[in-house]
């Protein structure tokens, strides 16, 4: 299918590794042009050069994305973006009673006011021109609470109430934003998931990993091969009329009727 976004210019934010990259190059697959941003400049210069061998002009920026400053030089050097896609890394996990003010800060900074202020920077050029495609990728755990994830529970549930907000006061100039759920998926946040699992409950990483492979009706990780593609369908012409939905990429693992 022709996603019909050949030549545009998007913004993808913690995209080295993971998601973000899958998202990226899904992005390339279809003919658009990239800024892409992480903190460590190895990964992300690899990125920017698979990116690049696709055929599409690419600007590889390292800065921490939870910051004003790490953001005014992501979006100065992105300049005018047709589609934007909100990434930053996940909070650790923990327990309810032991979080810090600092720690509901740090989670609020990342995974809610850093999308909130990149779509606050992109939205009124996307509006002014008439077009414009906003995913931002949240977690499963904002249909479902994942216990030891208090922080993202909560974090990223706040992002979602603001979008379903703004989503209806940007589309009638043709800017949808939508959020990307993803469940469990084969990456570095993953392996580092099952490793914290694995500690607590003294068994392998790789016991861990079957584990809970066991609980997904697919029986399988995601990839982020098939989230990325999903995520660029979400910025294809083909999604105009998709305005302010939350998209589980889980396998099935969320035990829900809708
Ligand atoms: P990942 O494989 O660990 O990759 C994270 C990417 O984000 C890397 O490129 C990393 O590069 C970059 N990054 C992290 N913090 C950053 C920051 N402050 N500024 C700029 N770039 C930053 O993670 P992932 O699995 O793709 O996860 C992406 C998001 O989806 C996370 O928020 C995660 O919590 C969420 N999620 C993931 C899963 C899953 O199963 N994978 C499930 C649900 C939700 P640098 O470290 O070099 O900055």
């Amino acid at each position: 299918m022709d996603l019909g976004i050949a030549g545009r210019r998007a913004l993808v934010t913690a995209a080295s590794k993971g998601l973000g990259r899958g998202c990226a190059l899904a992005l390339a697959e279809a003919g658009v042009h990239l800024t892409i941003n992480a903190r460590t400049k190895g990964p992300l210069e690899e990125t920017a050069q698979a990116l690049r061998d696709m055929g599409v002009e690419v600007t590889a920026v390292a800065a921490d994305i939870t910051t004003e400053s790490g953001r005014a030089e992501v979006l100065d050097a992105a300049g005018a973006v047709d589609i934007l896609v909100t990434n930053a890394g996940g909070p650790p996990p923990g327990l309810w009673s032991e979080w810090s003010r600092d720690d509901f800060i740090a989670a609020l900074d990342a995974n809610m006011l850093t999308p909130v202020a990149l779509m606050q920077a992109c939205l009124p050029g996307m509006m002014e021109r008439g077009w414009g495609r906003v995913v931002n990728i949240t977690s499963q755990s904002v249909r479902a609470p994942i216990p030891q994830l208090g922080l993202s529970n909560a974090a990223r549930t706040g992002l979602t109430g603001f979008v379903a907000g703004t989503a209806r006061q940007v589309a009638p100039k043709g800017v949808t934003i939508n959020n990307l759920l993803p469940g469990i998926h084969d990456t570095d946040r993953a392996v580092s998931l099952d490793g914290g699992a694995a500690k607590a409950e003294g068994i392998t990483p790789e016991e861990a990993r079957t584990r809970r492979e066991g609980t997904i009706p697919a029986r399988r990780y995601g990839t982020a091969e098939e989230f990325g593609r999903t995520c660029a369908f979400l910025c294809s012409v083909h999604a105009g009329f998709i305005v302010g939905q939350n998209l589980l990429a889980d396998g099935g693992a969320t035990n829900l009727t809708m």
